[in-house]
């Protein structure tokens, strides 16, 4: 559908000379003819309530690119609405130096998607008593202040109590990109934590153990990867009779709904990306009451989360720095001309390929090249 992409401003519209934009909100990018940026899958004005406040998914003014409200980006050229809003400018620092052209397609999507379920999960109020800097529900209550006997204290709880327990389940591109964000919040928060990746495709799970072992967590026994239904079992292999305090579903369909309740400890966290086509709901109301659990369900906001991504993605270039490969995400590039194209559907389809990337102004070899000529434009 053309909804992930990266270029360059090759021209800006009659909004842009308006003298009003000045007073537009930070979040609104002062773009220029050059500018390298990064598109979101959707739409957003920066001006609304919605966008003001990071949750960029639920703009007033949203539109989906590759539907047909808005044309999608498999094109040479591409008119952006809500320019300032939408796209996010590539900064010019050091640190981006040595990321692949090529990588921050993932930016478009799968990253930031994959990061949005990680982050929903762990700063998710049922999570915090476990995470949370007080474990107290309520840390501003004058009973707390008073009590002689805190029911949350951290210090009652043993080394096994403080582990964080997790589960990915699904390891395409998007479960892949929550895996990675997973554990780098999981590493930076400094905690103990076992993480069960799951995936039914013995491709993936190959993808996914090799991604792993570039992370560090080669034959680590504290995180696995198995396919759904060596999962319960996994379960009691990592000693988690209870399950895991969150499930990362990864992109939700009612099987992975399903296991994911199995697999969730009482008051855990499910957060599920991606979209939901099944028209029957596979969980009751009696039984997400009889485990306490919480469903976190919904479009990432990837232009809010743009610059959370891109740090991901920098410093984990190991993962995502590559084409093709055993662990890389991004397949193959190829030009943009018919039977090339066909021929990648073709592959797709079959699925002798993943992610592919469309190179509108052709591929010279190791770096995608943006050329473009503001001539054509113009016509
Ligand atoms: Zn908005």
């Amino acid at each position: 559908m053309g909804h992930e992409f990266l270029g360059e401003i090759v021209a800006l519209g009659p909004a842009y000379d308006d003298p009003a934009r000045l007073k537009r909100p930070a979040l609104y990018p002062t773009l220029k003819v050059g500018d390298r940026i990064i598109s979101p899958f959707t739409s957003s004005c920066a001006e609304c309530n919605f966008c003001r406040i990071g949750l960029s998914s639920r703009c007033v003014e949203s539109k989906l690119f590759g539907s047909l409200a808005l044309p999608g980006a498999q094109a040479q050229y591409v008119r952006i609405p809500k320019a300032g809003g939408t796209l996010f400018l590539v900064p010019r620092l050091p640190s981006t130096r040595g990321v692949i052209d090529e990588s921050l397609l993932l930016l478009g999507d799968v990253l930031p998607t994959g990061y949005f379920a990680a982050l929903q999960a762990l700063r998710h109020p049922n999570l915090q008593t476990l995470i949370g800097p007080d474990h107290t529900p309520f840390p501003g209550s004058w009973m707390l202040a008073t009590s002689v006997h805190q029911p949350y204290s951290p210090t009652e709880l043993s080394d096994d109590e403080k582990v964080i327990t997790c589960a990915v389940v699904g390891l395409g591109p998007v479960g892949i990109c929550a895996l990675v964000s997973l554990l780098d919040m999981l590493d930076s928060m400094q905690r103990k934590y076992k993480v069960l990746a799951i995936d039914p495709n013995q491709a993936r799970r190959a993808k996914g153990a090799k991604i792993l072992a570039k992370l560090g967590h080669n034959r680590d026994p504290a995180v696995l990867v198995v396919s759904p239904d060596e999962a319960l079992g996994a379960l009691k292999q990592l000693n988690l009779p209870f399950g895991c305090h969150t499930v990362l579903g990864v992109v939700g369909n009612n099987a992975a709904l399903e296991l994911s309740y199995n697999l969730i400890h009482p008051f855990g966290v499910i957060s599920s990306v991606g979209v939901h086509t099944n028209p029957v709901f596979p969980l009751t109301g009696d039984e997400l009451y009889a485990k306490n659990v919480s469903l976190s369900f919904g479009r990432c906001p990837v232009r809010a989360l743009h610059p959370y991504a891109l740090d991901v993605l920098v410093r984990h270039q190991d993962v995502f720095g590559s084409v093709g490969g055993d662990a890389g995400l991004i397949d193959k590039v190829v030009g943009m001309h018919d039977e090339e194209v066909k021929a990648v559907y073709a592959d797709f389809e079959a699925g002798r390929v993943g992610k592919c990337l469309l190179a509108p102004w052709g591929f010279t070899g190791d770096a995608l090249e943006l050329q473009y000529d503001v001539q054509k434009i113009n016509k």
